[in-house]
């Protein structure tokens, strides 16, 4: 990779900014110089700040409006903009305007007052930020409209060490050489957390919003999408100028572009809420004023205007559009892939009573995306793997992340956490929108199901990585707030707080909450206050031991039954290192035919509480399940005999009671006939999820437990609505290896899910080779996933020089993750049936990948695939080395590309990728001369 260097045109500024003679300048300069002499004097000593706050940097100058006109140079991947920045001090006098501004060149800045009087200054750029040195101190009542012409170099970004970077460069550009055949040429940006400066100058932080336009000069036949409403599109030869305006305050990292050759399917939400939300801007322009944004493109003035307008936001009285973009062989699944979009805009604004706060929702997809997808204001973008056929959403549909940037709309977009510190606020709400919407469409059980998954990863990411807290003061980089506490951990203590202020006080915290922070940032305590405000209780300490500190209880439970006095004694340990915690905790209560939940707070190390017989007529022991509702934070040790978690299992009417009895008698499966039945009858349960926990759960090597069911396995396997459960079921079948069950394996290589086709072919593949191979030939012409994994890997292993040719006909059609396993099972096959010609197309190919691929591991199998290849072509020199052969160049070839190798390997900065490059030794890692 090569490395383009800034050069900051002090020059051309001069000459464009005709206005600015070069003798101002020049005193200029001098009185700057007198200055900074005086400034020297005056060094402050900060105090040590301790870690329970992070200081945020001042708010100098306040951004109002930002027009953006952008056009772009495809071939050497540069935006080339031209941007009015209206902005005044936030507050105090100052003399200097900063921006974030990151590897750009500017060709022209011109800083006008609002009689439209220019202003001089002095620049200077560091290749991150633009400071511009004001004549003069402008005070908060002046309105300052800032020219500025430059061109953004965003693959020109490196890091510390000066290598060229893959991520946070904020525009990337898709295939533009087109090297790839099945893969579209695309641009599109990527903001999140502070990477927009790497396409238009502004200040990159959460808590500066400001309205906006984009103008987008693209190839005519390309669609483009951004923020808010399209107003515009002008022809011009073979380009058009698409014009969008968003004129609510918004944040720079939520705005966005993408431009491909998109297919856009359009539907509508009706939907309507008696609600208006009126919206504080922090002490911007004036208390009830927000900057019209029409004036500035059009309307060539004198003076800026800024208009007094006390914006609503409106839906449209014939509704509103809901669009997706997508690449057009996707189009005809649009609806398929987008599903629920509507309703659920309609739910959530209903649920929160805060009417969907943009004027427009669209969704597009691109290639090579950075992440999993970005909630932009108006217009989320997914990463290419929600693009799925039909077959593909068999086996998962996109429901999780479509809610997720949803909910976002609401929390990060219309609220945005006020620093990366105070993340949660964006991503714990954005999960704990997903388990909402799981509740209200799929029901209880479903809900649970997440509530419970979310809870695991949480308390495995506590054992194994950090426990802090969820407003985190010490984080580095802003990319490491966005892990498993501020999402899954987030979610919970949402959920927490729910139960505890329960529904109706907790919405209406919610919706006073979005209402008073609307268009503008908030932090935890700014939360807090809205909480309070609307249950009337003290929320100090749930605040403080949930989001404030981290960790979480570990609680151990013991029961004793007094037969004599029909008493049920509960003792509850915590038993986590640190602080305690105080919680109420709950605890259903079964006996006879009577349920009784009972809550008791724990505050104290040890506590007990003592039951009653809840049942007069009762003979049994009263049956007890803890945290029934699954909104316990924390791990539970619960010493309940085992017989009651098959009770417990027998007459569960929820998905947690079920899942967390099962789990808890599993390790005693081999020992206890009573378990083995227990588990062995759940895999008729009524819950999908606890059909396939049983499946997973059972040890089937034991007690003869596959010929007991086995009829039912075969029965699930071709009968279960849920494709999980279909491939459990053949995993298990097909894992015994049993020849009598070929004619069933093939049927189930056709199952409409990829994943059950893709396990019946690799089982059927250990039964029958040769007729798994057959059937290859027949089921490669429909693979994805799984079944296309099973297939390159039978062609690998068994397959012949015929068979190459998937190979070379798949490997642009593949992408992503699934390259990885691709590239080791095609070079395996090369090397089998090794030609010159055929093989040079492919390192092609594994050259590629292996210098562009963004995946760690496909570019760790590329690299491994090439040293294969060279091992093999020595192989072949040493066995021949005759000199009619065309081996006679191998030689020259396997140094030429070991020198190319040995070029792509200086460009890798994955620690991952350079690992496993010192083990495969083509990688030494630099001794250190110190
Ligand atoms: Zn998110």
């Amino acid at each position: 990779m090569k490395t383009i260097h800034f050069i900051f045109i002090f020059g051309c500024y001069i000459m464009m900014s005709s206005c600015i003679s070069q003798r101002a300048v020049a005193t200029y300069m001098q009185q700057k110089q007198t200055a900074a002499n005086i400034q020297l004097s005056e060094i402050k000593v900060t105090p040590q700040i301790p870690n329970k706050h992070k200081i945020i940097p001042p708010k100098v100058i306040d951004i109002l409006h930002s027009d953006i006109e952008v056009k772009f140079n495809w071939d050497l991947h540069q935006c080339i903009g031209k941007e009015k920045i209206i902005l005044k001090p936030f507050m105090y006098e100052t003399d200097s305007i900063v921006l974030d501004a990151k590897s750009m060149i500017f060709h022209e800045i011109k800083i006008e007052n609002s009689q439209r009087k220019e202003i001089l200054y002095l620049p200077s750029y560091n290749k991150k930020q633009l400071t511009l040195k004001l004549e003069n101190k402008i005070s908060s009542n002046d309105t300052i409209l800032l020219t500025l012409r430059y061109t953004a170099l965003p693959d020109s970004l490196v890091d510390e060490n000066g290598k060229a970077i893959r991520n946070n460069k904020g525009l990337y550009f898709v295939n533009t050489k087109k090297d790839e055949p099945f893969k579209p040429t695309q641009l599109w940006t990527q903001g999140e957390p502070e990477s927009n400066s790497c396409w238009f100058p502004t200040i990159d932080k959460t808590n500066e919003k400001f309205t906006s336009s984009i103008t987008i000069e693209l190839p005519k036949n390309f669609t483009s999408l951004s923020n808010g409403k399209l107003v515009s599109t002008k022809f011009d030869g073979d380009t058009k100028i698409d014009k969008w305006v968003n004129d609510k305050p918004m944040p720079a990292y939520l705005h966005m572009m993408a431009v491909g050759d998109f297919n856009v399917t359009k539907d509508n939400w009706n939907g309507k809420l008696d609600t208006t939300i009126r919206y504080r801007i922090e002490n911007k322009v004036s208390s009830e004023s927000a900057v019209d944004t029409s004036i500035q493109q059009d309307t060539p003035s004198d003076s800026l205007h800024i208009i007094a307008k006390d914006s609503v936001p409106m839906i449209e009285t014939n509704g509103m559009e809901v669009s997706y973009y997508l690449e057009p062989s996707y189009a005809q699944n649009a609806r398929s892939i987008f599903k629920n979009t509507v309703e659920m805009i309609d739910f959530y604004s209903n649920k929160l009573g805060v009417i969907y706060p943009w004027n427009k929702y669209a969704q597009v997809v691109v290639r090579d995306y950075v992440s999993g997808a970005m909630e932009n204001t108006s217009a989320t973008l997914h990463g290419d793997f929600v693009q799925k056929n039909n077959r593909e959403l068999v086996d998962n549909s996109n429901d999780d992340i479509i809610a997720h940037e949803l909910f976002h709309q609401w929390f990060g977009d219309l609220v945005t956490c006020k620093t990366w510190s105070h993340l949660v606020l964006n991503e714990g709400f954005a999960s704990f929108g997903e388990l909402l919407w799981y509740e209200y469409k799929y029901g209880k059980d479903a809900a649970q199901k997440k509530g419970y998954e979310s809870l695991n990863r949480y308390i495995n990411y506590a054992k194994n990585y950090s426990d802090g807290p969820l407003i985190n003061y010490d984080y580095k980089n802003p990319d490491d707030m966005f892990n498993v506490i501020t999402y899954q951990k987030g979610a919970r203590v949402l959920q927490l707080l729910r139960s505890e202020l329960g529904e109706n006080a907790f919405f209406a915290g919610l919706k006073s909450y979005l209402t008073n922070y609307a268009y503008s940032s908030a932090d935890i305590d700014d939360f807090r206050k809205e909480m309070e405000k609307t249950s009337g209780r003290d929320l100090q300490l749930f605040f403080e031991q949930w989001f404030l500190n981290g960790g979480h209880p570990i609680i151990d439970i013991r029961y004793d039954y007094k037969d004599s006095s029909h008493q049920l004694m509960i003792q509850i340990e915590q038993k986590q290192n640190g602080d305690l915690f105080k919680f109420p905790l709950s605890f259903k209560v079964s006996q006879g035919e009577v349920s009784k939940t009972y809550t008791f707070q724990i505050n104290k190390k040890i506590e007990s509480f003592n039951v009653s017989q809840i049942d007069e007529n009762a003979n049994s022991y009263p049956n007890v399940f803890v945290d029934p509702d699954g909104n316990f934070l924390g791990e539970i040790i619960d010493n309940k005999p085992f017989y009651n978690h098959i009770l417990t299992y027998n007459h569960a009417t929820s998905y947690l009671e079920k899942v967390r009895s099962l789990q808890n008698i599993v390790p005693l499966q081999n020992s206890v006939d009573t378990i083995r039945f227990t588990l062995l009858s759940a895999i008729n349960d009524r819950i999908d999820d606890i059909r396939l926990k049983a499946l997973e759960w059972i040890n089937w090597n034991e007690h003869d437990n596959f010929n007991q069911v086995k009829d039912f396995l075969i029965y699930i396997a071709n009968n279960d609505f849920n494709a999980k459960v279909r491939a459990s079921a053949v995993r298990i079948i097909g894992e015994k290896k049993d020849s009598s069950f070929i004619d069933f394996l093939i049927k189930h290589t056709k199952d409409s899910s990829y994943t059950v086709a893709g396990i019946s072919l690799k089982y059927l593949y250990q039964l029958a080779p040769f007729i798994a191979l057959s059937e290859c030939q027949y089921l490669e012409k429909d693979a994805k996933g799984e079944l296309f994994n099973q297939i390159t890997n039978i062609y690998s292993e068994s397959g012949n020089e015929n068979n190459l040719a998937y190979f070379f006909s798949e490997k642009y059609k593949i992408f992503n993750a699934q390259r990885a396993s691709f590239i080791t099972n095609f070079s395996k096959l090369l090397i089998k049936y090794f030609t010159p010609n055929q093989s040079q197309e492919a390192i092609r190919y594994f050259l590629e990948r292996a210098e562009n691929d963004t995946y760690s591991q496909v570019r760790i199998n590329a690299f491994r695939a090439l040293k294969q290849i060279n091992i093999h072509k020595e192989f072949l020199l040493n066995q021949e080395g005759v000199d009619t052969s065309p081996i006679l160049y191998f030689r020259n070839e396997i140094d030429n590309l070991n020198t190319k190798i040995q070029e792509i390997i200086q460009n890798e900065k994955s620690k991952e990728v350079l690992n496993a490059l010192i083990i495969e030794g083509m990688y030494k890692e630099p001794v250190d001369s110190n």
